[in-house]
Parts: C-alpha cells; sequence; structure tokens
C-alpha cells in the first residue's frame, strides 16, 4: 500500500546511507534485515528479526539512525523498531507509533487518509512507449471525469507509475475544485469493516458518493473479501451511475483476479483498461535525467546511461540505484564515476540489463579458445588456458565493467593484483599481437553488448 510502499522507500534510502557511513559486520548485522513498514506523522516504524536486534538498534544506533532517516526525509522522523511477528511488544516498546493496517484494524480505528504525494504530478511523469496509453487515459480522465472511460482500470508490475498516475490525477482534478479521494483498497475495506461494525454504514455510503473522482489503488487486495466487494460494488454503481470518475489501479488485469466475483469483474472492464509496461532504455535515461536534477551531486550522462542499462525494469530500483550511487559520491566526497557507480551498485550493476552475464562470457572465451570453462576457472597453467584467462578478465573488465575483485572471483578467486597485472599484459600485448586483437574483438562483438565506457584498472 502506498503509506507502506513510502516507508519501504524512506527505509531503503536509509539503509543505503547507514551501509556507508557503517563497518560492514556491523551492517550486515544488524541492518541488512530490516524493513520499513509504515510511516506516519513523522514516525517510521521498522521490522526487525529478533528482540536482540531491536535492542542492540535502540541502545547503539538509534542516534545515527534517526538522524539519517530525518536527513534523507528532509524532516524531522522519530523511529520505532517492531520485531518480527510480535507486534504486542513493540506497541508496549513504542508508545504513539503509527499503527499498522492490522493494528488499526484490530483497535478499531482507521489510520489517517493518505495523502497526495506531491512530486506525483504530470509533469513529472516522464513518458514513453511503454507508458503512453496509461498517461493518456490518465490526463483524458482528470480533463473529463465521467466521460468516456469510466472507470479507467490501470493495472502493472510493481514499481513501474500506477500510483504515481493516480495521485497526479487527483492533484489535476484538485485545480479544477472538483471533490477526488485516494484511497488504497485496504483502507478502503478498514473503513468499510469499521462502518460496519459501529453500525454507520449510512456515512461511509455518503462519504463516498459525494466525490466526483474516486482513486482506489491496488484493488487485488479485494479480492476474496467478499463483504468489501459488495460494498465496493454498490459504491461503484451508485458513482458511475450518477456520472462520476472511478480510477482503479491494479498488478494484473481484472480477467486474472482470484475468486472475484464475476458481475464485479465485468464492471472494471467496461470502461478503458490500460497496462503500463516495462520502460525501454531511453524511457530509463529520462527518468534518470529527471531525478539527478534533485542529487546532492552532478551525475555525468555516461553514469546515467550506466544504471539505466543494467537496471531493466522497476522504476523504483532504478531510482534506488541512483540514490545509492548519489548517496556514495555525497558522503565519500568523490566524483560521480562510472568507478564508483560500479562501487555503490556492486552486484546489481555487474551485466547489462539485457545482455550476456559475465558467466555467460567466460563460457563464450573457453569455447573460442576450444577448452572448457572449468579451465578459466581452475589453476590450469598450460600457456592456451593462463592466455584464455586474460582475454576472459580482460573481456570482463572492458565489456562488463566489472572492478578488478569481481573479476578474480568469477575466474577462481584470484586476486585483484593477478588480475591488474592480466589487463596491462594483454593491452600491451594487443599493440603487436593480431591474433589476439582478433579474438578480443571478436568475443566482444559475439557477446553483442557495446564495449561500455570503461574504468581504469
Ligand atoms: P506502482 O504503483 O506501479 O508500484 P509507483 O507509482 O509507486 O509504482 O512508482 C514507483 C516510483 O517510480 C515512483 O517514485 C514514481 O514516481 C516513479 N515513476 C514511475 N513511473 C515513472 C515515470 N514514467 N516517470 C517518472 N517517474 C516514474
Ligand atoms: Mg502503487
Amino acid at each position: 500500500m502506498s503509506n507502506d510502499a513510502s516507508a519501504q522507500r524512506l527505509w531503503e534510502a536509509t539503509l543505503g546511507h547507514l551501509q556507508l557511513a557503517l563497518p560492514r559486520p556491523s551492517f550486515d548485522t544488524w541492518l541488512r534485515d530490516t524493513v520499513g513498514l509504515s510511516v506516519a506523522d513523522n514516525k517510521l516504524l521498522v521490522s526487525v528479526p529478533t528482540t536482540f536486534t531491536a535492542a542492540w538498534l535502540e541502545q547503539r544506533m538509534h542516534g545515527l539512525i534517526e538522524d539519517t532517516v530525518s536527513k534523507v526525509a528532509r524532516n524531522s522522523v522519530a523511529v520505532y523498531y517492531q520485531v518480527r511477528g510480535a507486534d504486542s511488544l513493540a506497541t508496549q516498546a513504542a508508545p504513539g507509533l503509527p499503527p499498522t493496517a492490522a493494528q488499526a484494524t484490530a483497535a478499531g480505528e482507521i489510520g489517517p487518509a493518505p495523502q497526495l504525494n506531491p512530486s506525483y504530478t504530470f509533469k513529472n511523469f516522464i513518458v514513453g512507449p511503454s507508458n503512453q496509453l496509461a498517461y493518456a487515459a490518465s490526463t483524458a480522465v482528470s480533463d473529463a471525469p465521467g466521460g468516456a472511460y469510466n472507470p479507467l482500470f490501470l493495472y502493472s508490475g510493481v514499481g513501474l507509475g500506477k500510483t504515481h498516475l493516480l495521485h497526479a490525477i487527483g492533484h489535476q482534478v484538485a485545480t479544477r475544485g472538483l471533490r477526488a479521494a485516494y484511497v488504497t483498497t485496504e483502507q478502503f475495506t478498514n473503513e468499510y469493516l469499521t462502518a460496519i461494525r459501529e453500525r454507520h454504514t449510512d456515512q461511509f455510503r455518503e462519504r463516498y458518493r459525494s466525490l466526483d473522482v474516486l482513486l482506489l489503488d491496488d484493488i487485488q487486495f479485494i479480492s476474496g473479501k467478499e463483504g468489501t466487494q459488495e460494498a465496493f460494488f454498490h459504491t461503484f454503481n451508485a458513482l458511475r451511475d450518477s456520472g462520476q470518475q472511478v480510477v482503479i489501479t491494479c498488478d494484473r488485469p481484472p480477467s486474472a483476479l482470484p475468486l472475484l466475483e464475476e458481475r464485479l469483474r465485468s464492471r472494471l472492464e467496461w470502461g478503458l483498461m490500460a497496462d503500463i509496461g516495462a520502460p525501454d532504455l531511453e524511457t530509463r535515461t529520462a527518468i534518470l535525467q529527471q531525478r539527478a536534477l534533485t542529487a546532492p551531486v552532478t551525475v555525468p550522462p555516461e553514469v546515467i546511461q550506466f544504471i539505466a542499462e543494467r537496471i531493466p525494469s522497476n522504476i523504483r530500483q532504478l531510482e534506488g540505484c541512483l540514490n545509492r550511487v548519489t548517496a556514495l559520491a555525497h558522503f565519500t566526497r568523490r566524483q560521480v564515476t562510472i568507478d564508483l557507480a560500479v562501487n555503490a551498485l556492486g552486484a546489481a550493476a555487474t551485466h547489462q540489463a539485457d545482455g550476456p552475464s559475465p558467466k555467460a562470457a567466460i563460457a563464450a572465451v573457453a569455447s573460442y579458445y576450444n577448452i572448457p570453462s572449468s579451465a578459466l576457472v581452475s589453476g590450469r597453467r598450460d600457456k592456451t588456458a593462463a592466455n584464455a584467462r586474460q582475454v576472459a578478465m580482460f573481456i570482463l573488465h572492458k565489456v562488463f565493467n566489472l572492478p578488478a575483485e569481481q573479476i578474480g572471483q568469477a575466474l577462481g578467486n584470484r586476486d585483484r593484483t593477478t588480475v591488474l597485472y592480466a589487463l596491462k599484459q594483454v593491452t600491451k600485448r594487443m599493440a603487436t599481437d593480431n591474433q589476439l586483437t582478433d579474438a578480443i574483438q571478436q568475443l566482444s562483438a559475439s557477446l553483442s553488448v557495446k564495449p561500455a565506457v570503461s574504468p581504469d584498472p
């Protein structure tokens, strides 16, 4: 849900910073396995695996954690820890923390309405072939709510911009003085259940039926909940019959929602369905360029390109990677370079998103020299194997931009200096050895990735 998603993002960005600030063992032991659960009223709830971890974080790292979260959020944020699977314990330990949805339901309360994210606007939405239809439909609905596209049903995998578009419609509609409500399906469900329990379903109905536009996020969570489906069905019909607009998002098309009542399913399919696909390279690049404008450091175009080429689909992930890179540069006072990006992203940046893996490259080199891959990884010392191994190192460096450490690891845990030596040797030999140059050219071409800008070893 959106509240949980923003808690996750806030916490993930914080972890990115903490990872740089803390010694690795300490980060791995205490923070790696933690999750941002919910955020409200400047209170962030973080899930931790054990009571011991909670106590440790509270006593030893609390100041640093709160400072970092506050820096990331650009706002003073209090942090609370919840031991996984022990709600009651956490409630005792942290009075006044924002209730998770489950707790809110249990306590019979309704959480605060999720606010529209001010940066989720049409202006900030980069349009490309993958989201063109969804974008066009969303702006059309904002211009003429209750018109031809009712309901508008947007669907896609995670992190591709559904919630962003929903908020953008909300902003746009509000500027025209219309009444719009953004609500997650979870919140809708909670409100409905509370209304039943407290016998004020009339109010519930009135509240929703007085809207011009209802924006309902993540409707996949309604499947299986019969009472809520019924409530939604009536609300939906009432709104639609009086010409009000309904916009719904989902992680799949209505036809793929299990256990959804047939009549509700067909209602959802009445209007316009628009899916959002994985963004292509240009769209990913444009999104990163836009995000880089607000980064604390300058991000050169080749680094934008480098990240865009390596993170294939999820835009949230794309942003996360950019954040890690700029955070590392910012905190270590270094310039943003490809070397630094490799450093910050580690495994995430080891190969191009749509290209072959380093493992495939090693196999290609081995087969070029007609020896098994294992010969490159093993200690085999004959001239053919040694030469092929050096070529593989060179390819992993030139084509995949792997740092020397990782190249060494990929080729049988050889150390960094061996790799650096090999890179130098190959470069030197290429000046005079045509066979070697041919081999490298052919292999690079056969791996069919364009050699990326290479950092110096
Ligand atoms: P979903 O709801 O589909 O899981 P979100 O709407 O939460 O995805 O989007 C994830 C992140 O990616 C958000 O920060 C959002 O602003 C950003 N984003 C998604 N699509 C675009 C786009 N086309 N242009 C700019 N930012 C985008
Ligand atoms: Mg969403």
